[in-house]
């Protein structure tokens, strides 16, 4: 019933560009600076602008900023010499002169541009000496014959060094006659789908893309809002979404433990605490309890803002299988908030004689053969860690649940190693993801679809919202008296150093000076200093310091941004808080606020600000909702920032954007249930065309 059967005569998803015309070795590796191997990935290859070059724009009204096609006859050049030699080339077409201006010309050049010679030159108006002149125009002598004009919209493609319009045009030309010959790009969307969505073919939405026409509007088509581009997008989510989608139920296909939540611990752990869960709270857990009863492995993301409580969510889930005798793994991203996440724990779970332990890299020699050999006998029952947890050398004993808190620093790889780490008898232990960031439900979509989704949409009572100031740098001494006065009143505080983030001995470096400078200028005031550099046990005492009260101020980098639990801190200064993302300033807010106290939260900036750096910090005063947070971080900074991708390369598109495209994400979900059902066969070529190669692709 559908056209894909059928063998194409010519795959160009797997022709290699050296088939093109003119493409050897030497072309084809600069194609592959641009991720451009086959034909297929050429065609994919869109411009990201384009020009009018199908009228001819009279000189006489040409003006500064306009890029138009001009022609007319030579009436003189000349090499000037004005703080740079140029050539300047005179020319007239009756309704006025302009001159075209070259800084890099050569000899032959020169002699090609003679007197009364007719030229055709597109370029960009601009003020200069003599009027509006074109500078470094393309330009062509005409001979005899009229030269026909471009008939279609000029594309600008994303280049790269030594790859030039021209090329790409000519090569992309080539592409679009071989995509004319029919099959050669079959349709993979349901008839059904292109009629409801009104979507044009795929051939036909790139030849668009590529050489529209005069008439196209150009706006959409630079927004990114036309039908042919959201007809490429949509067929590249759709094929990402069923990709996600396939690899969960390949996961359904493993088996796991059941564990019935029938047991007392949870209980017994909640009555021991000073508060009840909030109704949020219960349900999520309620939800990950039902999970674990299934024999097959939960894979469930669980977000919530800042201070929800998500560690105690994660903590019933762990005693879940810890009660059955099975082990619970709760790792975390940086060593700081693992060694948090086991102090809070094992000071929870003494009372009850659960044996906790911690493991990262740093733990070395006795200690550390101590702490393997009690994971793999089961001696351990609940091990919190680094990703040191999952390194070879480690074995559990029975491994019930892995707990993955923080998971937009971990990439997919990573979640799936941990799964095959927990084997056993051919049964994979649960998976419940945290986040600490909310994600917007966009990115939930397109990043996640193979995980269940829990979100607790609510803070525990009592908190009051921290009131977040902007300052400028100016206004630093009046900030530290505050900070003054508010140790001196028993409060606590944070000072946060914030430096470019690549450089971890910089920033380092930074909050040593300001430790110094605040300890002469705080005389009187314990102040306490922690920072990624410093060795996990200073670490820790430095923190348990800060916790017992015995230092009031901490000077800190965003080492303390995820986890960092102390409740009668209430104080924040955040130094250049400009050069962090949104999302990354709520996190380190989230650190005050905890307690009953008012909290404050002084962004120190540096200024003057820009615009778009105003903009951003004033979100931050006027919101304390993580998630409206995060949707404006997107739209400011983009996905590939807001879920981390930088660092662990999660998921990339070729041409879909999840911000601009966020509308199709639903439309995408619905056909994606139809597809299964009526045309399954689509999907495996569906997913092949966009997604060989790619991190989804290929972990089953
Ligand atoms: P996050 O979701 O940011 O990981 P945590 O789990 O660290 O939040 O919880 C933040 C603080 O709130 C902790 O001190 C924790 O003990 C406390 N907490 C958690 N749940 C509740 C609750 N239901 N009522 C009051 N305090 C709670
Ligand atoms: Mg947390």
């Amino acid at each position: 019933m559908s056209s894909i059967t059928a063998t194409p005569s010519l795959d160009l998803s797997t022709l290699p560009v050296t088939q093109l015309k003119g493409v050897g070795p030497k072309l084809a590796e600069k194609l592959a600076v641009i991720n451009i191997h086959s034909v297929l990935d050429l065609l994919f290859h869109l411009p990201f602008r384009y020009q009018d070059r199908t009228r001819i724009t009279p000189i006489g009204s040409l003006k500064h900023g306009m890029e138009a096609v001009i022609e007319g006859e030579i009436m003189g050049s000349a090499i000037v010499f004005s703080r740079r030699r140029s050539l300047l080339v005179k020319i007239q077409d009756g309704t006025g002169i302009t001159s075209l201006r070259f800084y890099n010309f050569s000899a032959a050049q020169k002699n090609n541009l003679k007197d009364g010679a007719r030229i055709r030159c597109f370029g960009e108006g601009r003020w200069g000496k003599s009027g509006v002149e074109l500078y470094h125009p393309e330009y062509e002598v005409l001979s005899g014959s009229d030269k026909a004009l471009a008939d279609r919209l000029t594309p600008l493609y994303p280049a790269t060094k030594g790859l030039h319009q021209a090329r790409l045009r000519s090569l992309t030309e080539q592409a679009l006659s071989m995509l004319c010959k029919s099959g050669s790009l079959p349709d993979l969307l349901p008839k059904a789908l292109s009629r409801e969505l009104k979507f044009i073919s795929l051939e036909d939405a790139l030849v668009y893309l590529h050489r529209p026409p005069v008439d196209a509007s150009l706006r959409e088509l630079e927004e990114g809002t036309h039908p042919a581009q959201s007809r490429l997008a949509f067929e590249e989510l759709l094929a990402n979404y069923l990709c996600l989608r396939r690899l969960r139920e390949q996961a359904d296909q493993h088996a796991a433990t059941p564990f019935l939540s029938a047991g007392a611990l949870p209980g017994r752990l909640l009555a021991s605490l000073p508060f009840a869960l909030t109704l949020a709270q219960k349900r999520v857990s309620a939800e990950i309890s039902r999970d674990m009863e299934k024999p097959t492995p939960m894979l469930r993301l669980v977000q919530g803002d800042v201070g929800s409580g998500k560690t105690l969510v994660a903590l019933m889930a762990a005693l879940q299988v810890v009660e059955k005798g099975y082990q619970a793994a709760i790792m975390a991203p940086t060593e700081i908030l693992a060694e948090q996440h086991y102090l809070n724990m094992d000071e929870l779970l003494q009372p009850f004689g659960i044996s906790t332990v911690f493991l990262s890299g740093k733990i070395k020699g006795k200690q550390r053969s101590k702490v393997l050999m009690e994971m793999a006998s089961g001696q351990a029952q609940i091990v919190i860690g680094t990703h040191a947890l999952f390194q070879d050398e480690v074995s559990f004993h029975q491994l019930g649940i892995v707990v993955v808190d923080e998971q937009h620093r971990f990439g997919v790889h990573q979640r799936l190693a941990l799964r095959e780490k927990g084997n056993n008898d051919s049964k994979y232990p649960h998976q419940l993801i945290m986040t600490a960031t909310p994600i917007p439900r966009t990115l939930t979509m397109s990043a996640y679809a193979d995980l269940d989704c829990s979100i607790i949409d609510e803070l525990p009572p009592g908190r009051t919202p921290v009131n977040t100031i902007l300052a400028a740098d100016s206004r630093r001494s009046e900030i530290i008296e505050r900070i003054r006065a508010a140790c001196s009143e028993g409060k606590q505080a944070y000072w946060v150093c914030t430096l470019i983030e690549e450089s971890e001995v910089l920033q380092c470096q930074a909050a040593e000076a300001t430790y110094t400078e605040l300890q002469a200028l705080l005389a009187g005031i314990n102040i306490g200093l922690i920072h990624g550099r410093m060795k996990p046990r200073e670490k820790a005492e430095v923190m348990q310091t800060f916790k017992n009260g015995d230092t009031q101020l901490l000077v800190a980098t965003t080492v303390i941004e995820v986890g960092v639990d102390v409740p009668n801190a209430s104080l924040m200064v955040i130094e250049n808080p400009e050069r962090l993302g949104l999302a990354q300033l709520h996190q380190l807010r989230g650190r005050v606020g905890r307690g009953s106290e008012a909290s404050h939260c002084v962004l120190l900036y540096k200024s003057p600000l820009s615009d778009m750096a105003k903009e951003r910090l004033s979100i931050m005063r006027q919101s304390n909702d993580g998630f409206y947070i995060a949707e404006k971080d997107l739209e400011i900074r983009g996905p590939g920032e807001v879920l981390g991708t930088r660092q662990t390369g999660l998921i990339e598109f070729k041409l879909a954007d999840l911000l601009r495209d966020a509308h199709l994400q639903p439309l995408v979900k619905l056909w994606a249930k139809k597809i299964k059902t009526d045309n399954p066969e689509f999907i495996e070529p569906l997913i092949n065309r966009w997604l060989a190669g790619s991190e989804q692709y290929g972990h089953v």
